[in-house]
């Protein structure tokens, strides 16, 4: 009966293993040289007061990061920075031992150039190996913005040719991720869980703020009702359920618990 009961707990794991990797570790890749802040102005809803009892008046500290996922001898990289002359994100890749060839999967939170500049170099798929995976909710808004907004996602598309992957949040993803919908900041602003990590994009600017007053936006969330609810939403669900959360703009250490 005990050899039965082992037996059944180790196949119980392998099926929890495989559709939801437990081994992964994430490190964060400061995409920016020079230190980040968000300026004031960003927040204008928030009153001064709130700012100067934070001491927030100089700015928020924040960052541009990309997250590296390694996980069953898989690379995964969520979003991919500016590509900046000064982008730090090849360096650390490096550092970890990640060739741009070796990088398996990329999933983007949202088509801000922030985020997918560094997909490019000098005109070609910077990570020729990768299968890119786009929410077809944030593909379609973009594709539907004309010409010159679109264009950097088009040069992107036509790179990455048949390994750009349009997803919905129906779509069963590799290495166990889940795409989950946190539209607002941008029409298909997706956040990915990965294990006990989620990967939150841009649901906050200014962590120092929006952590304790999630109720105001920076100007660059598009929709501020549904970025609010959002950003509720998203800090609620890592709460209940015990996630570190990865952001695109934390300061160092770049993820909240
Ligand atoms: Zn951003």
């Amino acid at each position: 009966m005990k050899k039965l009961l082992t037996l059944l707990a180790a196949a119980v794991c392998v099926v929890s293993c495989s559709q939801r990797p437990a081994n992964v570790e994430i490190i964060p890749v400061q995409d920016n040289a020079n230190p980040r802040m968000m300026p004031r102005a960003l927040f204008a809803e928030a009153p001064d007061s709130l700012f100067e009892s934070l001491g927030l008046q100089e700015g928020i500290p924040s960052s541009v990061c990309a997250f590296l996922a390694k996980t069953d001898g898989k690379n995964i990289l969520f979003d991919a920075a500016n590509g900046a002359p000064d982008s730090r994100l090849m360096g650390v890749l490096e550092s970890c031992g990640v060739a741009p060839d070796a990088v398996d999967y990329i999933f983007i939170t949202h088509l801000h150039g922030d985020h997918i500049g560094g997909l490019m170099k000098d005109g070609t798929a910077a990570f020729p190996a990768a299968d890119l995976y786009v929410n077809k909710v944030e593909y379609d808004a973009w594709m539907a913005m004309g010409e010159e907004q679109s264009a950097s996602l088009r040069a992107i598309a036509q790179a990455y040719a048949e390994r750009l992957k349009i997803f919905t949040l129906e779509d069963e993803l590799p290495c166990g991720v889940q795409a989950i919908a946190a539209y607002g900041h941008t029409p298909g602003h997706t956040a990915y869980r990965i294990a006990d990590a989620l990967i939150v994009g841009d649901i906050m600017h200014g962590v120092a703020l929006q952590l304790e007053y999630p109720q105001y936006c920076a100007r660059f969330d598009a929709d501020h009702e549904q970025s609010v609810r959002v950003r509720k939403e998203i800090l609620q669900m890592g709460k209940e359920n015990g996630l570190t959360l990865y952001g695109m703009h934390f300061p160092e250490p770049y993820y909240i618990r």
